[in-house]
C-alpha cells in the first residue's frame, strides 16, 4: 500500500481536519492544530505530506522517525502538532485495512470504558455551580474549571477569595463526590500558585493544573510542599524527551499529553507508558474536535493508568459547531454514569461527516485565542 494523496480542511470551532488516501481505497483522518495556530500547522503538515507520498502507510514508526528525525531542528507545538494528526490518520488507515479498532493493535483494550469531564464557566469563570448542577444532572460526574482570571505575579487575596467562593459553590450545589479540576492555565505566578493550592485544599479537587507554566516546572517542588492535591501538567509538553524530565523530578501526579499535539498516536502511547513506570496517571488533554477525541479514547483504552478523559462536548469554544456535528454517528461519544464507552469499531472508531466538513471547510476559521491585560496595560497569561 502506498500513500497517494491527502487534503487539508480548516473547519469551525478552530480545528484542522486531514484526509490521508492511499492508492488501496483506504484513507484516514487526523486532526493537527495548535489552538490559534490552524494556518502554520497546516503548512507543516504540507511540508511533510510531500516528503511521505509514496510510502507504505502501514510503517507508521518508521514515517514517524522519518518526520521527526530526518528533520535537524524538530520538537514544539508546531511541528509535533502536525505530526500528531499525520500519525493519526495513518493509524486510522491502519485499523480500517485490518478491520479492527486501533487499540487492538495497540495490544488491546486494558478497560471497557473511561471516566470524562466537560468544561463549566468558560475562561472568565462564572456561575460554575449552576453549570455544573446542570451536568450533574446529565449524568457527568466531574468537570473542570479555570481557577482565575488574570492574575499577576504578586496579586490581590480578593481574587483568591473569588476563586474560592467559585469552587465552593460546586461543591454546595453537587457534592463532596463530585470532581472538580480546577485550571490554572499558567496564569498564576509561583508566589500565587502556592497560595491558591493551600487555600483550595480544603475543596478536595481532582486536581491542580498547570499551576505554574510548563516552562516553569522546577517550581512544581515548592508547589508540592504546600498542598496533596494532585498536580496536573502536559498540555504545552510536545514528546517524551519533555516529559521524562517531568517525571524524574517526581513531582507531577497527572500527566496531560495532547493526542493532537505530542506526536500523535504512536507518542502519547509511549508517554504514558513511561508514567505508569513512575506510578503517575494520565488525563489526556482534549478540547478538541472529534478525531483528536477519538485518538485518545484509542490509547485510553490501551494505558492502565489512563483516569479520565477530557472533552470538548458543550465547550465554550464551540458555540454554532460542535463535536458531534461532523461524525456520522454521535452515540460514539454517549456518555452514560460519567462514562464513555471504548469505541469498537475499526481504525479510530468513528465516521466523519465528510459532506459537513467539506461544507463547514469553505466558511473556514481564524481563530485566535484573546490578548489579555493587566490593568497597568502589560500582557497577561490567557
Ligand atoms: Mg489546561
Amino acid at each position: 500500500m502506498k500513500i497517494k494523496d491527502y487534503e487539508l480542511f480548516t473547519v469551525p470551532p478552530r480545528w484542522l481536519f486531514l484526509k490521508v488516501k492511499t492508492d488501496q481505497g483506504v484513507s484516514g483522518w487526523g486532526e493537527p492544530v495548535i489552538e490559534g495556530k490552524a494556518a502554520t500547522v497546516k503548512t507543516a503538515v504540507i511540508e511533510m505530506m510531500d516528503t511521505i507520498i509514496g510510502n507504505n502507510p502501514m510503517e507508521i514508526e518508521g514515517i514517524w522517525n522519518e518526520l521527526y528525525r530526518a528533520g535537524f531542528y524538530r520538537g514544539g507545538p508546531i511541528l509535533m502538532s502536525a505530526i500528531a494528526g499525520i500519525d493519526q490518520a495513518l493509524w486510522d488507515i491502519k485499523g480500517k485495512y485490518y478491520d479492527a479498532p486501533i487499540h487492538d493493535l495497540l495490544g488491546g483494550k486494558a478497560r471497557e470504558s473511561i471516566k470524562v469531564y466537560s468544561w463549566v464557566g468558560g475562561d472568565r469563570p462564572q456561575d460554575v455551580g449552576d453549570a455544573a448542577l446542570k451536568l450533574k444532572n446529565e449524568g457527568i460526574s466531574a468537570v473542570k474549571m479555570n481557577a482565575t482570571e488574570e492574575l499577576q505575579y504578586i496579586d490581590s487575596y480578593g481574587k483568591i477569595d473569588e476563586v474560592l467562593a467559585r469552587v465552593s459553590s460546586i461543591r454546595e450545589k453537587c457534592g463532596k463526590d463530585f470532581g472538580v479540576g480546577i485550571d490554572f492555565h499558567g496564569r498564576a505566578h509561583k508566589a500565587m500558585a502556592k497560595i491558591l493550592a493551600r487555600e483550595l485544599e480544603q475543596f478536595r479537587p481532582m486536581f491542580i493544573e498547570e499551576p505554574v507554566l510548563p516552562e516553569n516546572n522546577e517550581h512544581l517542588k515548592d508547589i508540592a510542599m504546600h498542598t496533596s492535591i494532585p498536580i496536573a501538567t502536559g498540555e504545552r509538553m510536545y514528546s517524551r524527551w519533555q516529559f521524562k524530565n517531568l517525571l524524574h523530578d517526581g513531582y507531577a501526579d497527572i500527566i496531560q499529553p495532547d493526542l493532537s499535539h505530542a506526536g500523535g498516536i504512536t507518542e502519547c502511547k509511549k508517554i504514558i507508558s513511561m508514567a505508569e513506570a513512575y506510578d503517575v496517571a494520565a488525563a489526556p488533554h482534549c478540547p478538541l474536535g472529534p478525531i483528536a477525541l477519538a485518538a485518545c479514547l484509542q490509547v485510553d483504552a490501551t494505558c492502565h493508568n489512563a483516569v479520565i478523559q477530557e472533552q470538548s462536548l458543550g465547550i465554550h469554544y464551540n458555540k454554532g459547531n460542535d463535536i458531534l456535528d461532523y461524525i456520522e454517528d454521535p452515540s460514539v461519544f454517549e456518555y452514560k454514569d460519567g462514562k464513555v464507552q471504548i469505541p469498537d469499531q475499526p481504525g479510530l472508531g468513528i465516521d466523519v461527516n465528510e459532506d459537513y466538513v467539506r461544507e463547514r471547510s469553505r466558511a473556514g476559521h481564524n481563530w485566535k485565542n484573546p490578548v489579555w491585560k493587566h490593568e497597568d496595560g502589560s500582557i497577561a497569561e490567557w
